[in-house]
């Protein structure tokens, strides 16, 4: 259902990432691990069409061109600063999801707000929608950029770091959160370069550094030989030493 196909980006001079190819089935849920710099969000970005790459991505069978044909794809960015600057509400950033439902002049209609309301109580927020984005903790920021995920009725999400900073039992919430969707059927990619977490969570490992270096379950893909390989070399970490 999600298939990346040779998969390269390039910025300027620089290819922060070459030849990657993985398959993902409905479902499943999936650590991308890697040091700093590895081009983990750069895969994501490649994947849901932010990037121009070389190669090819298909979701649920369509062959993707451009950014309209990735509407399954959500993607949930790395903490999003802009948006904590910016005051939002909770009820507007999950909202932004249903746009594409809906022409650049036509309104939330009720039946928009229900869906909100669903999507924020499916991930424990329900009533939240008039709270600014400033409020929210970090784990109840990370699950409201879910709900406006569900709200676009992705069968896809890339998480970037989403697990990162934010503490053990908001780790766990999420992660629980993470599961309920995966069991209904929605795909998950979650970039962490915490490989205790992966280690301990996930079925299957992606690692990635500047390449796939790595596709598996994670005892395999954790092994020493192929820590090195991903960890070892490359990344903006292996370039600072
Ligand atoms: P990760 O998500 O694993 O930390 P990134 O995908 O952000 O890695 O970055 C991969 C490489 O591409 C890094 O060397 C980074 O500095 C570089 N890079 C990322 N975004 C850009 C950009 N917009 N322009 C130029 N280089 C970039």
């Amino acid at each position: 259902m999600l298939e990346v196909r040779d998969v390269g980006v390039r910025y300027g001079e620089r290819q922060a990432l070459r030849d990657v190819t993985f398959s993902v089935e409905p479902g499943e849920l999936i650590a991308v691990i890697g040091p700093n710099g590895a081009g983990k969000s750069t895969l994501f970005k490649a994947i849901c069409g932010l990037v121009n790459h070389e190669g090819s991505v298909d979701v649920n069978g369509v062959h993707c061109h451009d950014r309209v044909d990735r509407m399954d794809v959500a993607y949930i960015p790395q903490r999003n600063d802009a948006d904590l600057l910016f005051p939002i509400t909770v009820g507007e950033l999950v909202g932004a999801g249903r746009r594409r439902y809906r022409r650049w002049y036509q309104r939330a209609t009720a039946a928009d707000r229900l869906v909100v309301a669903g999507a924020l109580a499916s991930v424990n927020l329900a009533g939240f929608e008039n709270r600014s984005l400033t409020e929210l903790s970090g784990g109840q920021l990370q699950r409201a950029y879910v709900a406006r995920a569900l709200t676009q009725q992705a069968s896809v999400v890339l998480l970037d770091e989403a697990l990162s900073g934010v503490d053990h039992p908001t780790t766990d919430e999420l992660f629980d959160l993470f599961e309920r969707l995966s069991e209904a059927g929605t795909t998950l990619l979650v970039a962490t370069h915490d490989l205790a977490l992966a280690r301990r969570r996930f079925r299957r490992c992606l690692a990635v550094n500047g390449t796939l270096r790595g596709d598996g379950p994670p005892d395999q893909v954790l092994s020493v030989g192929l820590l090195d390989a991903t960890f070892g070399s490359g990344g903006d970490d292996a370039l600072a030493h």
